[in-house]
C-alpha cells in the first residue's frame, strides 16, 4: 500500500495575491501533491484551513501516515483543540514535513516547544541550498547543493532546538546562511523541516524540491502508531521485574489519598 500523505494548504494567499495565484492556480497545496504523487510509493491528497475542522477530522488523521504543512498569513485561525489533535497523532507516529512559513505555525512552535524565530528578506534573491548529509535518505540522489533563482531569505538565528540531524544548509545571495532542512523525533513521529517554498516564487515547481519533498515522506513514513507514549502509568512496588522492598516517604500514596478525599469532599458538597 502507498504511503497515504495529505498536504495541509492554508489557502489564503492564493485567494488574494495575484503572483501567488499565478504561480499555483489550484493552490499551493494541489501543486506540491502533484509533486508527491510523481513517486509511486505515495498516494498524496489535500486538505485546507477552510474545509470543516481544518480538514484535519479523526477520520482524515486516521487515513494519514505523513502530514505536510504549509501556512504563513493564518497561523492564529488553527483552532487550538486541532492543533492539540494534531501533535498527540505525530506524538503516536504519525510523520510530519513542516514547510517554510510553516516554521511560525502554532503546530511547530507547540511541537518543537520554541518560538522558531528567524530574520526574513522578501527580495527575490538567489538560494544555494548545499547538502550537508549526503548519506541521508531525504538528500538521497541529490547534488552536491541546487540553487533556487528567487526565494526569500531567512537568516539565523532560527530558534528551534538542536535537531535530531542537519540536512541542508542555505546560503543567499545577500549573505546570510540558515539551516534549512532539520531533523527532529517526538515522542514515536519523524518530523522534518524544510525551508524553502515562499508563495511569490514558483518554488514547488522546481524538481529538484520536489525530489525533497519525495524523499522527506518516504522518510517520515512510520508504519507503527504507540498510544501508549500517551500515558503517564503508575508501576506499583508488586509488579516490579525484580523484587523490591517498599520504603522511605510515600508522596504517591499521599496523593491518591489527598484525590480520594477532594472526590468525596466534592460529592458531599
Ligand atoms: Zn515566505
Amino acid at each position: 500500500m502507498p504511503i497515504r500523505a495529505t498536504v495541509w494548504g492554508e489557502n489564503v494567499h492564493e485567494q488574494k495575491n495575484k503572483a501567488v495565484a499565478e504561480n499555483y492556480p489550484k493552490g499551493m497545496h494541489a501543486q506540491i501533491a502533484a509533486r508527491l504523487n510523481e513517486d509511486k510509493n505515495i498516494k498524496a491528497t489535500t486538505v485546507t484551513l477552510q474545509d470543516a475542522e481544518h480538514g484535519m477530522t479523526e477520520a482524515k488523521l486516521d487515513d494519514t501516515d505523513v502530514l505536510v504543512w504549509w501556512g504563513h498569513a493564518a497561523h492564529d485561525k488553527v483552532d487550538d483543540a486541532i492543533v492539540e489533535r494534531v501533535a498527540t497523532r505525530v506524538w503516536q507516529g504519525m510523520g510530519l514535513i513542516v514547510l517554510h512559513s510553516g516554521h511560525h505555525s502554532k503546530l511547530f512552535k507547540r511541537l518543537m516547544g520554541a518560538p522558531a524565530n528567524l530574520h526574513w528578506r522578501e527580495a527575490g534573491e538567489r538560494e544555494r541550498i548545499w547538502v550537508v548529509n549526503p548519506g541521508h535518505p531525504i538528500a538521497k540522489g541529490l547534488p552536491e547543493y541546487f540553487e533556487l533563482e528567487t526565494e526569500e531569505m531567512y537568516g539565523e538565528p532560527f530558534t528551534v532546538p538542536e535537531p535530531l540531524e542537519t540536512v541542508f544548509i542555505s546560503w543567499f545571495q545577500g549573505g546570510e546562511v540558515f539551516r534549512s532542512g532539520l531533523t527532529y523525533r517526538r515522542g514515536a513521529g519523524n518530523i522534518f523541516y524544510f525551508r524553502p517554498g515562499h508563495e511569490t516564487y514558483p518554488t514547488y515547481h522546481d524538481k529538484t524540491v520536489g525530489q525533497v519533498l519525495r524523499n522527506a515522506v518516504n522518510w517520515a513514513y512510520n508504519a507503527e502508531r504507540h498510544a501508549e507514549l500517551l500515558k503517564a502509568p503508575n508501576r506499583p512496588v508488586e509488579q516490579a521485574i525484580e523484587h523490591i522492598e517498599e520504603r522511605g516517604a510515600h508522596l504517591t500514596k499521599e496523593m491518591m489519598q489527598a484525590a480520594t478525599d477532594w472526590a468525596e469532599t466534592s460529592k458531599s458538597r
